[in-house]
């Protein structure tokens, strides 16, 4: 029996780091009660606004992709879908980028999920995309977009970095009863999925899970330590975009009177030194988006672009298809013109390119054992394989990322404070 009240209960998820801001908790207990804001930190976080009971808080802890992650539903895993230890459930690997040069261009990488949303709009599949594109109140977040056609498609072509609450208002894009395509990261797929179980018009109306493969997002402090290296005051920044343009595209940074491009390397560091994630994203069970029909990724061994190549890389993607339905979607975009393909490639290729992902995957498990530990929330995870591939490793080495959790939340670096709408200065 919990002492705590509910507000502190939906609270202990954000301070105990495990909130990513998928706005899914506003959808669940209303808007009069939960609000998916900035929040001082620079986050999107839940604000409690109204009064909040038990039941709607179990119902947050049932849904959020910080406290619940799971693989592949099993009735979408079929009889003849392959299923690696650490790339999860899969039915064809392949190489492939937009067919369309500027869809191609636009794209993070080759623009593979901005082709596939314009495919399924003007295949008449779905009515519209439930996606993200550059937040105009603040240039480093994405906010939720709903696309019609493919000009908006194309507009929010990009991976956005910053906080992004696709989920934000679920509950009204699902009022709308049309058919759509999510494409999110593979938290927010999960957000989904889970959310599913309260709602069924989601397995009605979400004709086609897509996602792409995510390391992390980049905290603000993180994004306010780029601008002060390139010397721009946060203040004045109209308009940021990470990537995309070319494979992988400037950074490119506007405010009023400048633009400046650097390149990606120079955004994240050589070696990703500058990247800092949330907590949520280091115990990440799930960055190769197991629960979707396609997950789209990056191609560059090591997980780097290098800097000679990237002048000229129009991009390719890595396309995992993991469902019959996701199969059959690639291989009819790519009939019909939408996407080209180059070869078919398996999980050891997944590994060279992604590296980090592998590493995660094995490390996961006992970093979630450490929060245990430290009688932290523990996310409950199923269908991701964590606790066999942690038992591949070496005694000693599950020791070491189970105490490194621990001694992370004894410093006190896993412990955000209580949200607060941000002001600004
Ligand atoms: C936070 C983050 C971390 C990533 N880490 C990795 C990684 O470790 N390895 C790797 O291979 N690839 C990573 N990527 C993915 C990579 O950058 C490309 O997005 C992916 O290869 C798909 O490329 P594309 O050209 O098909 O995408 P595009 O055609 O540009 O389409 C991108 C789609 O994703 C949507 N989108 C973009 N950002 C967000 C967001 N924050 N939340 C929800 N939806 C969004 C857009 O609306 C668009 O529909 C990451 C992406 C993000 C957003």
């Amino acid at each position: 029996m919990t002492t705590q009240t509910p507000t502190e209960r939906l609270y202990a998820i954000v301070e105990q780091g495990l909130c990513i801001g998928c706005g899914l908790c506003q959808s669940t207990a209303g808007k009069n009660k939960v609000q998916v804001v900035k929040t001082s930190r620079g986050y999107q976080q839940p604000v409690v606004v109204g009064e909040l009971d038990h039941v709607t808080v179990d119902k947050i802890y049932d849904t959020c992709p910080g406290t619940r992650i799971e693989g592949l539903p099993d009735r979408l895993l079929e009889a003849d879908t392959r299923v690696d230890n650490v790339w999860g459930p899969w039915r064809r690997i392949t190489r492939g980028w937009a067919a369309d040069a500027e869809v191609r261009y636009e794209g993070s990488t080759g623009g593979v999920l901005t082709a596939l949303g314009i495919y399924l709009l003007e295949s008449k599949r779905v009515d519209f995309i439930l996606h993200a594109k550059n937040s105009v109140r603040d240039p480093s977040f994405g906010d939720r977009q709903l696309s019609f056609g493919k000009a908006d498609v194309i507009e929010s072509a990009g991976s956005r970095y910053g906080p992004t609450a696709s989920l934000i208002d679920i509950g009204e894009v699902l009022d709308r009863n049309q058919a759509f395509a999510f494409i999110g990261k593979p938290c927010d797929i999960s957000a989904l999925r889970n959310y599913a179980r309260h709602d069924n018009r989601v397995e009605k109306l979400v004709r086609y899970w897509l996602t792409m493969v995510c390391g992390g997002y980049l905290t603000p402090a993180s994004t306010k330590a780029f601008y002060d290296r390139i010397g721009v005051d946060p203040e004045q920044v109209s308009a940021l975009r990470y990537r995309g343009r070319g494979c992988p595209g400037p950074t490119r940074v506007e405010t009023e009177d400048q633009v400046k491009e650097v390149h990606y390397l120079d955004f994240w560091g050589e070696d990703e030194s500058m990247w800092a994630l949330p907590f949520r994203c280091k115990i990440c069970p799930d960055g190769i988006g197991e629960a979707a029909d396609i997950a789209a990724a990056d191609t560059w061994p090591g997980g780097s672009p290098n800097r000679v190549d990237s002048e000229t890389d129009p991009g390719v993607n890595a396309i995992i298809a993991r469902t019959r339905s996701g199969e059959e979607l690639l291989s009819t975009a790519v009939a019909d013109g939408a996407l080209n393909t180059e070869y078919d490639i398996a999980t050891d290729d997944m590994s060279i390119y992604q590296p980090h992902q592998m590493h995660k995957k094995y490390a996961v498990w006992a970093r979630h054992q450490g929060l245990a530990d430290e009688a932290r929330i523990k996310p409950q995870t199923d269908r991701l394989r964590i606790e066999q591939l942690a038992s591949e490793l070496p005694q000693n080495m599950n020791q070491y990322q189970r105490d490194g959790t621990r001694q992370r939340i004894q410093d006190g670096k896993v412990c955000e404070p209580t949200p607060e709408i941000w002001h600004p200065v």
